[in-house]
């Protein structure tokens, strides 16, 4: 999978490209990243990017002609045509789901907004969506989508090392993931739930998944809601159900 990213401080991607699952990706060829600075795209010498809000307010707001040009950029160097999204506040939370999707696009655009934010008509015509990490925010663009890469890096084949390990990941199927042990069997005065030692196959997933609904209905109840269960984990929420009621 392809990868442009439009940014304004492409030095903060080492921390993406460095180190890590998505640096691995890379390493194998599963991955490439290229960055674009819509600075190297200005058209006067002190090569700037933003100016002041029409109608005054606080801060600056990113140009339309450096983004788009910057944008044609990346278009230009795209193995193939690429859904543009951009980082912002303002956008649909971004969900396991849909780091599913795109970990299947063959290119893919970001970009990343700086200060009070980007010229309204380059999201107009140029962005495809707007994509949010959730209800708070931050400075720039690029924190956003270091972990929009890194969370669907997870999902494109051989990026991870171990090629199940994200099957039973929280939020993939509306659930939190089950609690996890390991060595030793005793720590912390707490014992390891004694059917995972018990080499109960059956066991253990019947274990996984009444934990997995149980802790997603006492943290996350609101994303119980959003699915239709099979019947045996329906047993297992109404076993929750009742232990509520007791
Ligand atoms: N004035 C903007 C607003 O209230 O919607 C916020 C601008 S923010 C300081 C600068 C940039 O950071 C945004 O353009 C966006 O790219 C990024 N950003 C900030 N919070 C974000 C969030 N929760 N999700 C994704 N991107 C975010």
């Amino acid at each position: 999978m392809w990868i442009g990213l439009i940014s304004l401080m492409p030095d903060m991607f080492t921390a993406l490209t460095g180190s890590g699952v998505v640096a691995r990706g890379i390493k194998a060829g599963k991955l490439s990243l290229e960055l674009f600075n819509p600075r190297d795209y200005a058209s006067d010498k002190h090569r700037t990017v933003d100016d002041r809000p029409f109608g005054g307010g606080a801060g600056m707001v990113l140009m339309v002609e450096p983004l788009r040009l910057a944008l044609q950029a990346a278009r230009d160097r795209a193995p193939h045509p690429a859904p543009v999204l951009m980082l912002s506040p303002q956008g649909a939370v971004f969900s396991q789901p849909q780091a599913v999707e795109y970990s299947r696009t063959p290119a893919l655009i970001l970009v990343c907004g700086r200060y009070e934010g980007v010229d309204e008509r380059f999201i107009q015509r140029y962005v495809d969506a707007e994509v949010s990490i959730g209800d708070f925010v931050v400075s720039g663009g690029e924190l956003p989508a270091m972990l929009v890469v890194d969370a669907l890096a997870r999902h494109i084949p051989g990026v991870l090392g171990n090629r199940i390990s994200n099957i039973d990941e929280s939020h993939l199927d509306g659930t939190l993931d089950y609690p996890q042990y390991t060595r030793p069997e005793h720590s912390a005065d707490l014992a390891v739930p004694p059917v995972l030692l018990s080499g109960d196959h059956r066991g253990i997933q019947e274990f996984r998944r009444r934990e997995a609904l149980q802790r997603t209905f006492q943290r996350r109840p609101e994303l119980l809601t959003r699915r239709v269960f099979n019947d045996q984990d329906r047993k297992l929420l109404l076993h929750c159900f009742e232990q509520v009621e007791h």
